[in-house]
């Protein structure tokens, strides 16, 4: 596709986030450029695709954002589907958090919300023959999970599909922010303009000169697994680790390491994942694990994104940062991004998340 002479907004990043937030610029009717170059250790690819604001929890208007971001799925996979006859998996069967001794029980029940609720043995059995070991669970309606690679594949259809969206498989290298626009450099030497700029590079953000409020961004290894088999129907959390039903088969996960931009799987990571997975499900252990592999998540020390514009430079918006539950918030952020570039009231209190908290 030719390039868009006159974009309304660049977009640097097409991972979950940079898609979902071209995708609802130009359902806004806004022409995009958007900049994306793959690299080994994307996070969208390599997720497990949880949907779990009840566990993976954050305090105030953030865990109302994240609540928010989950319900905002049904709407957002049935829009997908129409857009591009893709049906991507959904489950909202909710999360249990088993467990597995008393300590497990007393801290569970400890802090549970006010939405979830306690399960016995008995009825932990009922629900999921395969966790009869556990001593109860709690339950956390509503939460679930996105199939992560056949919503990134539908995006990836939506967007090229997309004749408001131009492309480019290239690098950001560095920003020159001014007071109504913003220009960007790219590796390859082109030079691009736009009134606005989001930076959704995940982990890689804050190498993007001139993205100074990205730079509390940096990369945390997540190791996986996946089994062969599917013995459960629910998400599950343990103890040490979680795992996910997808397809035919289940995943485990996961590691949360600090190991620069090396996304390389190793021996005692997937041993870690492996004992985790097959101690809230033992089915698993007589399962072969035929594959593993490693994202980089792109984490902040708050475990919060960074999204919003930058106040001293308001052409530049930051969406990037969004650690472990950047899969969960990815339409809800499309749908903020696209309220700040068109000037729409928020629906949303974003203070926690405000690029220049650090
Ligand atoms: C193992 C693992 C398990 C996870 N499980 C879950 C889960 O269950 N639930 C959940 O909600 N989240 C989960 N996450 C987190 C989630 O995957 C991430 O938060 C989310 O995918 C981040 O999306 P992103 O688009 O910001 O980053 P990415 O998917 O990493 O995409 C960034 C993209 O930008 C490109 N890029 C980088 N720099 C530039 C540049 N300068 N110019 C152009 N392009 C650039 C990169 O190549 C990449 O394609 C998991 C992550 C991992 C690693």
């Amino acid at each position: 596709m030719a390039l868009s002479p006159k974009p309304d907004a660049i977009v640097v990043g097409g991972g979950l986030i940079g898609l979902t937030a071209a995708a609802a610029l130009a359902e806004r009717g806004l022409l995009v450029t958007l900049v994306a170059e793959r690299r080994p250790g994307e996070a969208s690819p390599a997720s497990a695709g949880m949907l779990a604001p009840s566990v993976e929890r954050a305090t105030g208007p953030a865990h109302d954002f994240a609540v928010a971001a989950r319900d905002r799925y049904p709407g957002y996979v049935a829009f997908l589907a129409d857009r591009t006859g893709l049906t991507v998996p959904l489950n909202r069967l909710g999360i249990l958090q088993l467990a597995l001794n008393e300590k497990g029980v007393r801290g569970l029940k400890r802090t549970a919300l006010a939405s979830s609720r306690w399960l016995d043995a008995g009825e932990v059995g009922e629900l999921e023959p395969a966790l009869s070991h556990g001593l109860g669970a709690m339950y956390n309606p509503d939460d679930g999970a996105v199939d992560s690679s056949l919503l990134l594949a539908a995006l990836q259809r939506l967007v090229a599909a997309s004749e408001r969206i131009t492309t480019i498989e290239d690098a950001v290298i560095d920003l020159e922010p001014g007071a109504a626009s913003c220009s960007a450099r790219t590796r390859s030497g082109r030079r691009l303009g736009a009134p606005h700029i989001v930076i959704a590079a995940g982990a890689w953000s804050a190498e993007i000169r001139g993205a100074r409020l990205a730079a509390p961004v940096e990369p945390a290894r997540g190791q996986l697994v996946l089994y062969r088999a599917c013995p459960l129907r629910h998400v599950v959390y343990g103890p040490r680790g979680y795992v996910v039903p997808r397809g035919d088969g289940t995943i485990g996960g996961s590691t949360m390491e600090k190991s620069g931009f090396d996304a390389s799987v190793t021996e005692a990571g997937v041993a870690k994942v492996k004992a985790a997975a097959e101690e809230i499900c033992p089915l698993l252990a007589s399962t072969r694990a035929p594959k593993s592999w490693a994202g980089l998540r792109p984490v902040t020390p708050d475990l919060l994104p960074i999204l919003g514009p930058d106040p001293e430079h308001p052409p530049v918006i930051y969406a990037c940062g969004h650690s472990r539950n950047g899969v969960l918030m990815a339409p809800l952020t499309g749908d903020v991004v696209a309220d700040l570039v068109t000037g729409t009231p928020l629906s949303h209190d974003l203070s926690q998340f405000r690029p220049a908290r650090f």
